[in-house]
């Protein structure tokens, strides 16, 4: 998922990694049987609670509410393991915390914006249940996610940002193609680009599947790999209506910097 900015971290711990994976329940996993030990770090989490890696205030860097002051609950494990991926730390760190400590804790920072993200937060039920309380308590939720994972359960209130996996991210297998139907209008589209090869494929998915139609759809280089200058000039050649994104977090504060 994406970093955003620098602000204090808490609650990293290494997990329990001695029990068997849990099943993820309520979302339904793509190509998820043959990775069952990145399930690992969730194993033995007691009901009604969640394995996070970090909840801290910053900068939202990415999607349209970038720049706006943001919440972000960072979710611990994945079940991909993409090329680029600038947050492997929250594969396997975190502490476990009852669902009222995380919303607890994600609401007395004060900000309106709050971002779930990971790792991947859907393989855990229980943030189901967290976002439908942050929407609750009058919070705009926001819900980084890959394409692998069924987004059918997610509260209709919240904003998907689903990370569509191009085939240069190593992970194109993992899409779970039937989440573009369910996208809402309010949801967005991302895709993060290694090579003209992946613009490509993005575009023939984008015309595909009608995704500007849908929903905002988002364009990002994948760091060190396309220059936003390159990127910008295929957007313009293409004549699609999509917007290009930077990743703020990296131009704020040192691109390799974690928590942010
Ligand atoms: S989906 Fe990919 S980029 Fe996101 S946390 Fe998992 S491995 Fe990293």
């Amino acid at each position: 998922m994406t970093r955003a900015q620098q602000a204090p971290t808490t609650n990293v711990m290494p997990p329990t990694l001695t029990e068997p994976a849990p099943s993820p329940n309520g979302a339904e996993l793509h190509a998820l049987d043959e990775r069952p030990n990145r399930l690992r770090p969730l194993a033995g989490k007691p009901p009604g609670t969640l394995v996070v890696h970090e909840i801290y205030r910053s900068i939202q860097g990415e999607s349209t509410f970038a720049g706006l002051p943001c919440v972000f609950v960072r979710l611990t494990a994945c079940n991909l393991r993409c090329g680029y991926c600038d947050t492997p730390h929250a594969f396997t760190q975190g502490k476990t915390l009852g669902l009222d400590d995380v919303v607890a804790r994600a609401l007395e920072h004060g900000d309106d914006l709050v971002e779930i993200t990971g790792g991947e937060p859907l393989l855990q039920p229980e943030v189901f249940p967290l976002m439908t309380r942050l929407a609750d308590a009058g919070r705009t939720v926001l819900l980084e996610t890959s394409g692998a994972v069924d987004i059918t359960p997610v509260d209709p209130r919240v904003r998907v940002i689903l990370d569509l996996k191009t085939p240069g991210s190593g992970e194109v297998d993992a899409n779970y193609w039937p989440n573009l139907e369910r996208l809402k209008p309010t949801d967005e589209v991302k895709f993060v680009l290694c090579d003209r090869a992946d613009f490509d494929w993005a575009a023939d998915q984008i015309r595909t599947h009608r995704l500007t139609d849908r929903c905002p759809v988002l364009l990002s280089a994948a760091f060190g790999q396309v220059s936003p200058t390159e990127l910008a000039t295929w957007v313009l050649e293409s004549r699609l209506p999509v917007r290009l994104q930077v990743q703020l977090h990296k131009i704020l504060w040192d691109p390799a910097a974690r928590g942010v």
